[in-house]
């Protein structure tokens, strides 16, 4: 099939990814090893039975140097951090996983990136292309790992592609690319804003003249960072700059970024010749993805949205947008990633009633926001402890907000998680209260 059948490769990294690469890579015929710093003791049994039933070593608990003889390529997980010492001293190439798909897959990809947006636009592109009549794949760091998709029925491979997957990519060049935003965000691994833009950036570097680029002209970061590109350049924007303009009456997904991740699907899908009817119907039905300002329950005239996926200052900052107008109650906080809180601040003091703090976070956050001059800030040492709390404190009319500003891993294993136990309690309050 190519030339990955006869290599002796080295994966780090057994989580969903690097499990989906060594069983097409074992299946293509390819010699294949997977270390992980997790031990034996750390896998399901059954995992590990399935890989050495394909052929596949495992090399658990540590990556002894001894891994590397021998190695061809080397395919990282994108957990992976790439000044691993291990990592330093090999020779052979490191491609992500989203690499080898991309050596592996024949169809042509449409790449999604950004720093806010990549789900839900991802996600809505492949509603579009399907109510187009088109077969596709929506993969990536969207559910399925994109190495796991079989194109050989498909017209397009839908991907979601984050900055860690793009830091080893090589020849990666999808048909159309999309840069949705750069705000700042992931620093504590890409370390300077330059460093994050240059992977972002990556998405298109491949791509020539026969493909297409699309991007947020709205965006002086995302303007800047594609004049390098030599794809067929499709901006789009807000306000109507762009070529393809969308009446955000007919969008169901709320707020104005959700107004910019329509323009981006609407252009990619008016690139693969869906029909504008087809599109408009979409819109209008298209509910959004879970976690993401996703309406949970209405209790005595409250509404309560999950936005569990904001994780970080800048998602919240959209979500808050969003309601302007309502008396918002806002649940903040989870791990600190550190970044400036500055745009948050204003727009809580501006649009915000009530804040309740959760998580690891609320030292600092609740300084800044008491230097800042905002007072009305309750703490809460659980995610039920907060939805009782915002239900003493709103009144009819107004929202209560989960959307925290950072990452979940303080208190949650994902957002997922945090998500599912804020809509958990809410419903439960429903129950008794409605
Ligand atoms: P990603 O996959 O890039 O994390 P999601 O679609 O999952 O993006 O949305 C993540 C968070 O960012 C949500 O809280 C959402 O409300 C917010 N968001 C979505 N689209 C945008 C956008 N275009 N600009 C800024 N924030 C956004």
């Amino acid at each position: 099939m190519n030339n990955l059948a006869d290599k002796n490769i080295l994966i780090f990294g057994l989580a969903r990814s690097g499990l989906a690469a060594a069983k097409k890579l074992a299946l293509l015929g390819a010699r294949v090893t997977i270390t992980d710093i997790k031990k034996d003791s750390d896998v399901e049994p059954e995992t590990i039975r399935h890989l050495k039933d394909l052929g596949v070593r495992c090399e658990l608990g540590g990556h002894p140097e001894s891994l590397l003889q021998g190695v061809d390529l080397i395919v990282v997980s994108p957990g992976i951090y790439l000044d691993l010492p291990i990592l330093q001293k090999a020779t052979a190439p490191i491609i992500s996983e989203i690499e080898l798909a991309f050596q592996i897959l024949k169809k042509p990809i449409i790449a999604v990136t950004g720093t806010n947006g990549k789900t839900t636009t991802t996600t809505l592109i492949g509603e579009l292309l399907r109510a187009g009549g088109n077969k596709v794949a929506v993969a990536g760091n969207i559910g399925n790992p994109l190495v796991e998709v079989d194109d050989t029925n498909l017209d397009y491979v839908v991907a979601e592609i984050s900055s860690y997957q793009l830091e080893t990519t090589k020849k990666f060049k999808p048909f159309i690319s999309v840069v949705l935003n750069i705000q700042p965000d992931h620093l504590e691994r890409h370390k300077t804003m330059a460093e994050y833009i240059k992977q972002k950036a990556k998405v298109f570097a491949q791509q020539t003249s026969d493909d297409y680029l699309v991007y947020n002209l709205d965006d002086p970061q995302v303007e800047k960072m594609v004049k390098a590109a030599k794809a067929k350049p499709v901006p789009f924007s807000k306000d109507k700059k762009g070529i393809v303009t969308l009446d955000p009456a007919g969008i169901k997904i709320p707020g104005r970024h959700n107004l910019e991740n329509a323009l981006a699907a609407a252009s990619v899908a008016k690139l693969c010749n869906v029909d504008e009817k087809i599109i408009a119907k979409v819109l209008k039905a298209f509910p959004g993805v879970e976690h993401r300002i996703e309406f949970v329950r209405a209790i005595n005239g409250v509404k309560f949205y999950n936005d569990s996926k904001a994780t970080n200052p800048d998602s919240t900052l959209v979500a808050i947008e969003t309601f302007i107008g309502k008396r918002i109650v806002l649940i903040l906080g989870g791990k600190d990633k550190g970044v400036s809180l500055e745009q948050l601040v204003k727009a809580v003091k501006k649009n915000v009633a009530e804040v309740i703090l959760i998580g690891q976070a609320t030292k600092r956050f609740k300084q800044v926001l008491a230097a800042k001059g905002f007072k009305a800030i309750l703490l809460a040492k659980t995610m039920p402890d907060a939805v009782k709390k915002s239900l003493e404190l709103a009144r009819q009319g107004d929202v209560v907000l989960l959307s925290p500003a950072c990452a979940s891993f303080d208190m949650f294993s994902n957002f997922e998680e945090r998500g599912r136990l804020f809509k958990q309690t809410v419903l439960q309050y429903a129950s008794t209260k409605n």
